[in-house]
């Protein structure tokens, strides 16, 4: 419990977003040493624990039907605008030696078979990259996953970090527990090799929030890698890396 807790206050402290991912991973790796060092006797290794995560990156939509569109003027479309992300998190993997990151388009494959390509790749964890538009008025962010405690506990780390990039002041809209008939159900639904969650960082029909998107993409796409490490640690996939 303890682990977990300073794991948290890592994870929500006021200046995790600033902290470059070497910093964050240094310290994750001092708290898993600390940790280690206190426990190593009576801990067990967790099985398959390889000292990397696999994560899949899928772009929501696809080239010929590429989603919602950002308020005019920007009118980037999901589908551009995640392209742009998932690149910017897989060269974050690259960087950290602690993720082997795969892009997933859906292009001719359908969403089964983004998640089957997944599956097939041997991810750990996928997030489905989206983001959300109504009535160009509503603003917020959510993430979508199952009701199963692995997807969810994986979901909270993606969402605390998206709402701390975009300085929510909280917990937004939320994580979403989704039935498989509900809106993002068959995606959220379609892998249960391992954990994964959909993400919708803001609304972007609305100026203001897809002004937002743009400004702080870097920043956006650095923060789900670091929640990904995070949630690597709290889960015991990166012990390896500690000993
Ligand atoms: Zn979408």
């Amino acid at each position: 419990m303890a682990f977990l807790k300073k794991l948290f206050a890592l994870l929500f402290s006021k200046s995790s977003v600033t902290k470059s991912i070497d910093e964050v991973v240094a310290e994750k790796i001092e708290t898993e040493k600390l940790e280690t060092s206190l426990h190593d006797l009576r801990e067990t290794p967790t099985p398959g624990a390889t000292g990397k995560i696999r994560l899949g990156i899928i772009v929501g939509h696809t080239k010929a039907a590429p989603g919602a569109k950002m308020s005019s003027p920007l009118n980037i479309s999901e589908y551009d605008y995640n392209t742009d992300v998932a690149t910017l998190m897989a060269d974050e993997c690259a960087r950290t030696s602690l993720i082997d990151s795969i892009i997933i388009y859906r292009d001719n494959i359908g969403i089964a078979g983004a998640y089957r390509k997944a599956e097939e790749y041997g991810c750990d964890a996928v997030i489905e990259l989206h983001f959300n538009a109504y009535n160009r008025l509503v603003t917020g962010t959510e993430t979508l996953c199952t009701a199963n405690p692995q997807d969810s506990l994986f979901a909270e780390h993606c969402h605390a970090a998206m709402c701390k990039v975009f300085e929510r002041g909280g917990n937004s809209r939320g994580v979403k527990k989704i039935a498989r008939k509900e809106n993002g159900g068959v995606n959220v639904h379609s892998f249960p090799s391992g954990v994964n969650c959909l993400v919708e960082p803001a609304f972007a029909d609305n100026l203001g929030e897809a002004n937002m998107l743009v400004e702080l993409k870097e920043r956006y796409a650095s923060a789900l890698v670091v929640a990904v490490i995070d949630w690597g640690f709290s889960v015991g996939l990166l012990r390896g890396r500690a000993s």
